[in-house]
This record gives C-alpha cells, structure tokens and sequence, in this order.
C-alpha cells in the first residue's frame, strides 16, 4: 500500500506551511461528500439539467467505412455546456465549495477556457471570481477574457515571468496563501497538489463510467482501444477510468507540436525529452533544463501546451498500463478537416490528437474490433487558429476588414 496522494512516487502534495491546513480541510470535505451515496446523485442530477449529461456516444460511420477497419466510436464531452470537459471538474468543485461554506473561487487560465467553466459555474453558484491568467495570454486569448468578464470574473493579467500558465498559477497560489478562509481555489486539471489529482479524476470520471455503458449497450463488446489526448490529463484520466480494468489499452496522445526530433512539442510522456522533478506542488515528469528550469513548450492546441502532466498518468506510463503517443500539429489539423469533412463533427484541436492517432491505428484493426475515441471540446474556438493553417484567404479580408472599421 503506497501512502495517499502517491502513484508510484509521482504526486505528493509540496505546499507551502501556512496552506497545509486548507488542504487537509479540502481533503476532508472532498472524502466526506464521495462516501456520500447522496452527493454522486446530485452531481449528475446537476450535470444533466445544466450540461448535457450523458453525453451521447456517436458512432462515426462514415470515419469507419473510410478507414476500413476497427468500428469507430466518439465520446462526445464537446458536447457540455462550455465546449468541453472542463465543466464536469468545476460544476464537482463548485458542488464542494458550497459544502465547505466558502464565497470566492479563484482560477489559473491559459488558453482560457478552465476561466471560462470556472467563471461560468461562480456565475451559477452565486460566488465571486477571480482568474489569474499570464499579460500573453490575456492579449492572445481576447474572446475567452471577454466571456470570463460578462460571467461577472475579475480576470488578473499576471506580469511576472513568462507572462503564461505557470506564473497563473503561482499567482493563483499566492492569493489563495493570504484568502484561504473564504476561498477556494479551483484546480483545471489532475495536476498539482493531493488531492487535487485524485479529485479532479473523480470528477471526470463520469466520462468513463457513461462511456462504457454506452459501449456495452452499443456494440455488445468493449473497446480493443480508448484514445484520449493528454494536456494535464482529466480528460484522459476520465474516459481511461471506465476501462481501467478490462482487458482494453489504453492511448494517452500528446502534443508532438512541430515534430518530437525538434523539441518545439508539449510530450512529456511520449518523448524522452522530459525528467521527474517536483514543481507546483508535485512530482511528475517535466518539461525543463538539467538545472530545473521549465522548457518553451509548443502545440497548435493551447490547452495541451503545458510542461507537467498528471502523477497519475506518470504512474501508469511507468506500470505501462497506458501507452502514449503523440501526434503533430500538422497530421491533428488534418485529423479535424477529415472528421469534419466526414462526421460533421468539429473536434477541438485538443481532441483531434486523440483523433489523428485513432487513424493511423484504425486500418491495421478488423472490422469486428472497436474504438473509441474521446472527443473532449468541440473546435468553435479554433476558428482562428485553423484558418491560419488552412491559410484561407477569405479569411484574411474578413480579419482585415474588421480590423479597419476600428480604424487599424
Ligand atoms: C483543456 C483541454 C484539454 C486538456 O486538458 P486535460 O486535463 O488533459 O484533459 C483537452 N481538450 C480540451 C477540449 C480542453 O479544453
């Protein structure tokens, strides 16, 4: 038996003296609502009159008889309110804030859109907001500071550092030393101190438990493959913990950017570029230097583009009960024109990782084999980023035009 909030030796909680007691306040409320049989029911009473939830499990016929191979089927967390899985975290941590009596919730951000399902579930739950996101990102990420705002969140432009997500989080970290009593700081990913990993896989993993029903009923069978992509890794860790068990393998896909052999990708387990060292609060394998400083990191989907990964998905690298891969920008951004080509369905460029992979796989399996495929957000917030790769002149003029009637 390992001590709690250790796989392997990944994880642990590194946090500063003076939050030792809000974590182990937060530890006791989170063990005190899961041994609650009444809490599970009102988070996915609440999930299904505010999100969705289930999610339907779409088979891709068209996907299938193009590839001709494996029968592919897709998860479809897009399909939450907000876009994407995120949601299923925060409404659990909001259902815990409310239990443990606080007012405020704080964030980190990068790409935006934790800020957003955080921004949006304060809104719903009556608490104040504060997310913290690096001065870069709020200058590139308009659209999401823009919602975080209107949802009634006080977005704090970080100025230190990088100006990313992991001076974000530092910053998060230090209001939360001098406003822990009211305060709750909501985690994005399965990432950071205890219990943040084991809690926001809880959380996340109604994905699994829905999908493997979903299967069941489906096709009769389970899967030979689940495929997830792998940012801090809820998603994954979600739809993964459905399977966990059965004789199915499991495929973490990661960011191989513009190629593993250039270093400019955010693989982390799929690349021997990274190290175990301990940061934010936690041991796991890192983007960084020989002397501990934090790698650039690069992916064409921001919301993978981060230098630490779950403990727990380091675990399971490390037992090789998951296999991780990664895929390049360029083979995801086909991956999304295909699915949506022949699906009518737009992945996040997040998801189309997870996507681009299933492909390469799919024709080397029969026919009477199964995948499937988490599709964690939808693509709507990619526009910007897609029509640059696509490189679509209509576009420009539409940006260009916009651009001068504010008189650039
Ligand atoms: C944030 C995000 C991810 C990456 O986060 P995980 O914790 O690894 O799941 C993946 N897909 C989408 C759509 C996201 O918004």
């Amino acid at each position: 038996m390992t001590r709690r909030g250790y796989y392997s030796d990944f994880g642990g909680a590194f946090v500063p003296e003076v939050l030792v007691a809000t974590f182990d306040e937060l530890t006791r409320a989170f063990d005190a609502a899961r041994s609650d049989p009444s809490f599970w029911a009102q988070y996915e009473a609440l999930m299904s009159s505010y999100s969705c939830r289930p999610t339907p499990l779409t088979y891709a016929e068209n996907l299938t008889r193009h590839f001709g191979g494996a029968r592919i089927y897709i998860k479809r967390e897009d399909l939450n309110h907000t876009g994407a899985h995120k949601l299923n975290n925060v409404m659990g941590q909001g259902l815990l804030v409310r239990r443990m009596g606080k007012s405020r919730v704080i964030a980190e951000t990068g790409a935006g859109q934790h800020g957003v399902a955080t921004a949006t579930m304060a809104a719903k739950f009556g608490l104040e907001c504060s997310v913290y996101m690096g001065a870069v990102d709020v200058e590139r990420q308009r659209p999401n500071v823009f919602w975080m705002e209107r949802l009634g969140a006080q977005v704090v432009p970080v100025n230190e550092g990088s100006r990313t997500l992991k001076d974000a989080i530092n910053e998060a970290f230090r209001d939360w030393v001098s406003s822990m009593d009211q305060t709750h700081y909501v985690l994005g990913t399965a990432c950071g101190p205890h219990p943040f990993p084991e809690m926001v896989s809880y959380f996340q993993s109604i994905v699994g438990l829905e999908a493997r029903r979903q299967l069941l009923e489906a096709t009769a069978r389970l899967p030979a493959r689940v495929y997830a992509c792998v940012g801090g890794g809820s998603n994954a860790l979600g739809v993964f913990s459905g399977f966990l068990e059965d004789p199915v393998e499991l495929v973490g896909v990661e960011a191989a950017g513009h190629g593993l052999e250039t270093g400019q990708h955010a693989a982390r387990l799929a690349s021997r570029d990274a190290s175990v060292g301990v940061a934010q609060g936690y041991k796991t394998y890192f983007l960084q230097n020989a002397d501990g400083q934090m790698r650039p990191t690069h992916s064409v989907a921001a919301g993978l583009d981060y230098v630490g990964v779950s403990p727990i998905l380091a675990h399971y690298h490390r037992t090789k009960r998951v296999r991780f891969e990664a895929a390049t920008d360029r083979e995801v951004v086909q991956a999304l024109a295909l699915t949506a080509r022949k699906e009518g369905l737009i992945p996040a460029l997040e998801s189309a990782h997870a996507f681009a992979r299933a492909f390469k796989e799919a024709p080397t399996l029969s026919g009477d084999q199964v995948i499937l495929i988490n599709q964690s957000g939808r693509g709507d917030k990619d526009i910007f980023t897609v029509a640059e790769a696509f490189d679509d002149p209509e576009w420009k003029t539409f940006i260009r035009n916009k651009a001068e009637d504010y008189g650039a």
